[in-house]
């Protein structure tokens, strides 16, 4: 009888997932959605973790589905990358910030670093260059410093691309690695490539102040950062002790809902910078 429940369990789980599936048709609606303008972005700050004050924000995609409702980016990149629609949801993805640019000057210093993710898909087209380039001048000049959030588990696709890392940070492009900790290792790669930043995954993040004694994990990867001369970024910081205990063991940046959630142009307007207490 749990044998039978399990398989009716699992062929129900099996149609949901056809039926949503069907429902939203991904590639077609991708492609229209862009043209509806039901993609949107929202921006979630980066703090200094010496100074707490704001270097920088992440750009994160949205989808607003007029039937299905709010899409996360996790169900609707690797769909688009599946359809090779992945290139075309970025370049509209650059629009809109381009767009935004003007007011998100007034928000942030010069110098302050724009985090954007980029699908293995696009970074592997032959268009990425001019794209990354024509994306650069969209944005009020030498005012911005573009980071480029590559994760982890996508590194491994690039054991042919040592050179393209390398033009990209001549041009002046910064480079992180995304969620790491989290992948297949990346570490043969870190020691071939010189990068910027590390992006600490937010698992073990997490795991600080939960635990008695904190993850040797964590405290790994940031003694690797440091020999490797990287920058490290934490992400998913929700609590005061998680950031107090980043701070102190010499992380570089901070990023999560204790300091902001990722925020629409209009609510980033709005933003009070709260006085963190970490
Ligand atoms: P990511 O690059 O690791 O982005 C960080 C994710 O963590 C975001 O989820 C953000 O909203 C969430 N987050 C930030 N602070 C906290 C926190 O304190 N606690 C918790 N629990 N979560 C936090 P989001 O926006 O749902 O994006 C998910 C993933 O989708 C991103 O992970 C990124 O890999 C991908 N993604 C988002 N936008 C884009 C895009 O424009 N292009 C590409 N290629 N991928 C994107
Ligand atoms: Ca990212
Ligand atoms: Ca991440
Ligand atoms: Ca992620």
């Amino acid at each position: 009888a749990a044998l039978l429940g399990a398989t009716v369990g699992m062929l129900i789980a099996l149609l949901s997932a056809y039926m949503l599936y069907t429902r939203l048709r991904p590639g077609k609606e991708i492609l229209t959605a862009i043209k509806r303008e039901q993609f949107y972005v929202v921006y979630q700050p980066v703090v200094n973790a010496k100074s707490l004050k704001v270097s920088g924000v992440e750009v994160l995609m949205r989808w607003k589905h007029p039937t299905a409702g709010e899409i996360p980016p996790d169900a609707f990149i690797h769909f688009a990358e599946a359809q090779q629609l992945i290139i075309p949801l970025t370049l509209h993805l650059f629009r809109l910030i381009a767009r935004d640019a003007p007011v998100l000057k007034t928000l942030l210093p010069e110098g302050s670093k724009l985090g954007i993710n980029i699908a293995p898909g696009h970074l592997h087209a032959e268009s990425f260059a001019d794209d990354i380039h024509a994306f650069s001048r969209s944005l009020p000049q030498h005012h911005f410093s573009i980071v480029l959030e590559i994760t982890e588990r996508d590194m491994l696709r690039y054991t042919e691309v040592t050179k393209l890392f390398e033009w990209l940070r001549t041009e002046g492009y910064e480079i992180a690695i995304d969620d790491f900790g989290t992948g297949h290792s990346a570490l043969i790669y870190l020691e071939r490539f010189t990068l910027d930043y590390l992006k600490i995954d937010r698992g073990f993040v997490n795991a600080i102040g939960t635990e008695t004694v904190t993850s040797p994990v964590l405290d790994a990867v940031l003694m690797l950062a440091k020999r490797l001369n990287m920058l490290t970024v934490a992400e998913g910081v929700e609590t005061p002790e998680q950031a107090r205990w980043l701070r102190e063991h010499g992380v570089h940046f901070m990023q999560g809902y204790y300091f902001s959630r990722p925020m629409t142009l209009e609510q980033f307007v709005n933003w009070q910078v709260p006085s963190f207490d970490a």
